[in-house]
């Protein structure tokens, strides 16, 4: 049975998602503060954590740094009733894979968990290439790692799934529509820019550092992994 922790304050909310949850054939332990959820990520293995962003002892915000300290393969959803940009970014900078805005649909919760739990558990399917290289840069499919110029790099749950997907289809242009669908499942809201986000963030952990560039944007169209500019 795969496990999830949930961090929230709101006694309500916190008890209609573990009721919800455990419907749907999950375990679920519920902390209504930011330190007893500190202590229960610490003691446990959690297949996906739910975090609010307010919450008495730790924020959301430093409990994120703190899971993702210990492990950086969990996969984060914050939760919060602030929509502000910055949050969004400061949740995706300390390590959130997704960020849900409250009151939220307890479907549309549902429907992300999925998605990240069927991408992290599964095993390599039909495809058999398990590891990929482009120019320097190789990517392992079974242990879900990535190096370049043979440094290991880490990356998010998310962050990978994304790189993953570009590096499988190496050279193609893929519009930022393909990718909402493909990578995030999810049809996002028109004006959301999270994966701009994301690609700043990947472009930060995989070219920053080095002269040759591999992310490339083509302007309107989307994005590709190529050693070609
Ligand atoms: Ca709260």
């Amino acid at each position: 049975m795969q496990k999830i922790l949930v961090v929230e304050d709101e006694v309500k909310v916190a008890n209609a998602v573990k009721q919800g949850l455990e419907e749907n054939g999950f375990e679920v332990d519920v902390a209504y503060d930011g330190r007893i959820g500190k202590g229960l990520a610490a003691g446990n293995s959690y297949d996906l954590v739910i975090l609010d962003l307010n919450l008495p002892h730790f924020n959301g915000y430093e409990l994120c740094e703190v899971i993702r300290a210990k492990n950086n393969r969990v996969p984060i959803i914050m939760l919060t009733a602030l929509g502000g940009v910055d949050d969004k970014m400061q949740a995706f900078e300390l390590g959130a894979d997704d960020y849900l805005v409250k009151p939220f649909d307890f479907r549309e919760l549902l429907a992300r968990i999925r998605v990240f739990l069927k991408r992290v558990g599964a095993e390599p399917t039909q495809s058999t290439q398990f590891k990929i290289a482009i120019a320097d840069l190789e990517i392992d499919r079974e242990k879900k790692e990535v190096t370049r110029a043979g440094k290991k790099i880490a990356l998010t749950a998310k962050e990978y799934q994304l790189l993953e997907f570009l590096a499988l289809h190496k050279g193609k242009v893929i519009s930022k529509l393909t990718i909402a669908e493909k990578v995030w499942d999810i049809d996002f809201d028109t004006g959301t820019n999270v994966i701009e986000v994301y690609m700043n963030f990947l472009r930060k952990k995989i070219d920053k550092d080095f002269d040759s560039k591999l992310l490339h944007t083509k302007t309107g169209m989307g994005y590709y992994l190529s050693e070609e500019p």
